[in-house]
């Protein structure tokens, strides 16, 4: 059976006093999940709260890692130093990242492969701006997406593989995909894992949604057969939502 997850991305909010604190909050608060609970916060913070979270169910990601291994890459962090935090996990190719830093497919190859490599678990990120979703394209641009940078990883690999699909005229912007339109486009992702990597594997994949999840959409859009949690940008920052939203999962 995959793993259901609610993940946080805090992006570039918090310092490290806020986030300790919201971290702490959500310490003392998740105590015994029904799901994983993972908080991708930014490099700065990843050490502390990796050492205040330890043997709570609350794993730590990064919101990114280097696509180089070390050397002469000013204010860049590698894979190996995101593990050495204690984060287990990296986000990778979310939507920000690909539109306002040029993160192309062979980047994002190089990041996730760096990331394995340091033992760390991948929440890859996939999803269609708003002009291709109009277009009807969502389901040929997530497939490229995917066979750019992660369908050339073996099935060994995969298995610490997760994706999240985030519609990017969803994030941010309050419009959440309906229930019915996540659920087609996980379906079809799946169906391409399924392809890519046999049955098992993509029964084995879990696939977030992500995009102005909240509160009050979370356990609709769960409840959907191929959805199998979340990955949650502003409603991370808010104790009372996140909770909820892992409540409900
Ligand atoms: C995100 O950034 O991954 C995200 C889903 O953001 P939000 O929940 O704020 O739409």
């Amino acid at each position: 059976m995959r793993t259901k997850m609610v993940a946080g991305n805090w992006k570039m909010n918090k310092t490290l006093q806020e986030g300790v604190e919201l971290a702490a909050q959500l310490k003392n608060d998740v105590k015994n999940p029904k799901c994983a609970v993972v908080i991708g916060t930014p490099f700065i913070h990843l050490a502390t709260v990796a050492e205040l979270v330890k043997g709570s169910p609350i794993k730590v990601a990064a919101e990114n890692c280097a696509d180089k291994d070390k050397g002469a890459y000013t204010g860049e962090v590698s894979a190996a130093m995101v593990a050495s935090t204690g984060a287990e996990y990296c986000i990778l190719g979310h939507s920000e990242r690909r539109a306002y830093y040029h993160e192309d497919y062979e980047i994002l190859k190089n990041k996730v492969e760096l990331a394995l490599a340091n033992g760390l678990k991948v929440i890859f990120c996939i999803g269609e701006v708003k002009e291709e979703r109009l277009e009807n394209k969502q389901n040929e641009v997530v497939k490229a997406q995917l066979e750019g940078s992660v369908f050339h990883l073996t099935a060994e690999q995969w298995a610490n593989i997760t994706l999240a699909y985030e519609p990017v005229w969803a994030i941010g912007t309050g419009l959440t995909a309906t229930p019915e339109q996540a659920q087609e486009i996980h379906a079809f992702i799946r169906g391409l894992v399924a392809e890519k990597y046999g049955k098992q594997a993509a029964d084995d994949t879990t696939i977030l949604y992500g995009g102005s999840c909240n509160e009050k959409n979370a356990a609709e859009l769960f409840a959907c057969p191929d959805i199998d949690g979340g990955l949650i940008g502003g409603a991370s920052l808010v104790p009372e939502k996140f909770e909820a939203i892992i409540a409900a999962r």
